[in-house]
């Protein structure tokens, strides 16, 4: 009799959250269903599972749906910065006892010649701006060479914005998917575009702008990580905001394969664990087949 297949709900809006999808229907044996906050109008969804838009309510809002779509797995693949939605399928997977995975990629990493400044939350990041004083001989200062204003690329997201409104002093570039609402800083310019951005446009983008520090969350991933090796070609300093801490308790993994072999191994009863992951059973050696 063929096997119920394992139902997963996905809490996406991330690369990875998509890839993941559209992996386990290469796999096959889950039946997906793909979450998002609903923050995007025009939001990237994997093609091939069921979407739901919106959220839960809270933990117990999730707990509920999590019974009554009679969800067998749960997996947090959600952003790095998410940290409500986070620690609320937490409560909700330990609530319900559904097995609750989180996916997260691995943050960015320093690297010689970087100049950067971590901290431990946009307001730290917001207080430090405020303090900020540019150095004039930075070689994108061409042109506002005798302007003493800082001049900050903020790449942070539209929704924390209001955190640098009460800054004067500062002018603001802000890169966002959608147009910011709400309290922003007076001296601000918006441009509106979503990644992958390249190297050479974004070192464009900091001389065009004359930009003197670049603010960023600590999100990793390929998308929008040339602002990073642009701003140290050009010697800019960056302010790097740390990840809020993950939910203890829970298997974290950084990447969609081992996610998959974990799903697989709920899939598979009778499966014998090594290191290598789940060693028999039709899903596992589906899967062998498809990533092989
Ligand atoms: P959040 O603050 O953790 O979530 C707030 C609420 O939104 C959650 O409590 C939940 O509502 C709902 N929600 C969040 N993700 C959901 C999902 N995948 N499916 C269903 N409901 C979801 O996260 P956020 O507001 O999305 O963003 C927080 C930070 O992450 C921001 O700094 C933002 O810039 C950054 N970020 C997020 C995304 C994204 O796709 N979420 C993408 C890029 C950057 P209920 O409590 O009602 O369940």
């Amino acid at each position: 009799m063929a096997r119920a297949p394992l139902r997963v709900l996905l809490l996406g809006g991330t690369g990875e959250a998509r890839r993941l999808a559209l992996a386990l229907t290469e796999v096959g044996g889950f039946d997906v269903v793909y979450s998002l906050a609903g923050r995007v109008r025009e939001p990237q969804v994997p093609p091939s599972c069921r979407v739901r838009i919106g959220g839960f309510g809270g933990p117990a809002g999730l707990a509920e749906q999590l019974r009554s779509e009679r969800i067998n797995a749960l997996v947090d693949a959600t952003h790095p910065f998410a940290a409500r939605m986070s620690a609320s399928a937490a409560t909700a997977a330990a609530a319900t006892g559904v097995p609750l995975l989180v996916l997260r990629r691995p943050g960015w990493q320093a690297q010689p010649g970087d100049d950067w400044r971590r901290v431990p939350s946009l307001p730290a990041a917001a207080d430090l701006i405020d303090r900020f004083v540019p150095s004039q001989r930075g070689p994108s200062r061409c042109g506002a060479a005798d302007d003493p204003t800082p001049r900050v690329f903020l790449t942070t997201g539209r929704s924390d914005l209001a955190l640098f409104a009460g800054l004067h002093r500062p002018w603001f570039l802000a890169r966002c998917v959608e147009a910011p609402t709400g309290a922003l800083p007076p001296r601000l310019r918006v441009i509106l575009d979503r990644g992958p951005f390249d190297v050479a446009g974004e070192t464009e983008l900091l001389r065009r702008h004359a930009i003197d520090v670049l603010v960023t969350k600590d999100s990793g991933g390929a998308m929008t990580a040339a602002k990073l090796a642009a701003a140290r070609d050009l010697g800019l300093p960056v302010v790097m905001v740390d990840r809020p801490s993950i939910p203890s308790g829970f298997p974290v993994v950084s990447d969609i394969g081992p996610a998959t072999h974990w799903l697989i191994g709920l899939a598979s009863p009778g499966r014998i664990e090594s290191h290598d992951g789940p060693q028999a059973g039709p899903a596992a050696a589906s899967w062998r087949s498809t990533l092989s």
